[in-house]
């Protein structure tokens, strides 16, 4: 079993993300993707980030309707700030160890990966795609030639960021995100101005 790890603060989850993980799945030929909003984000006490069941919820939602997907717990539920290494042991405790996993995430988050607890560890358990938008460098961090694969993803050019901009303006964000998760943004009043 092929198995990708699509880790994400997701606040909120939305279509690029989804198109990516649909993306790198057909490329990688994984049979299904394992979507893991992050609990206490790592060095991001500059920003105010959502309650993780609030992102965990919208990426249920979010998912429900692809066979290919799930969302798993496991940072959520982890005390303390997230780091990948815990997250890929996590889940492959969650899966069984005998699969082939690949951890996706955007490619930013993946230029940090000097600074990531354990890299080596990390390289180790998966193969990591960095997902980007377009006009970003792809710039390979030089790590472990053949571990580490970047992929340019047109529809991220939808961004978390710019939607919770639009939400405190009060500009629609119809299309940008699912119907469910917009209609769970709209009842809970995230991201208001
Ligand atoms: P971030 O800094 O919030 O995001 C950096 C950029 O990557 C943003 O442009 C973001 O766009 C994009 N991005 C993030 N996740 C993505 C995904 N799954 N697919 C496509 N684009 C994505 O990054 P983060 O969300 O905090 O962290 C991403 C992952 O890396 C998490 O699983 C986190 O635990 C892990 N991480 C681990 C460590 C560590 O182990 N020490 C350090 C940093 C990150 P959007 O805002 O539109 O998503």
């Amino acid at each position: 079993m092929r198995v990708g790890v699509m880790g994400g603060t997701f606040d909120p989850i939305h279509i690029g993300h989804l198109v990516a993980a649909s993306e790198v799945a057909h490329r990688f030929a994984l049979d299904r993707v394992v979507f893991v909003p992050t609990g206490q984000p790592w060095q991001k006490s500059d920003r105010h980030v959502s309650a993780p069941e609030d992102r965990y919820l919208m990426t249920v939602i979010a998912t429900a309707a692809d066979d290919r997907f799930s969302v798993s717990r496991v940072d959520v539920d982890r005390d303390g700030p997230t780091y990948t290494v815990d997250t890929l042991r996590d889940i492959r405790t969650e899966c069984g160890e005998d699969h082939d996993f690949h951890f996706i995430t955007g490619a930013d988050a993946l230029g940090e990966i000097l600074s990531w607890r354990e890299p080596d560890e990390v390289l180790r358990l998966a193969h990591l795609v960095g997902v980007t938008r377009p006009g970003h460098v792809l710039a390979d961090p030089g790590l472990a030639p053949g571990r580490v694969t970047l992929l340019e993803i047109p529809a991220l050019a939808i961004s978390s960021s710019d939607i919770r901009a639009r939400v405190a303006r009060g500009e629609p964000i119809r299309y940008l995100v699912t119907p469910g998760v917009e209609a769970y943004i709209a009842k809970v009043g995230l991201y208001a101005g």
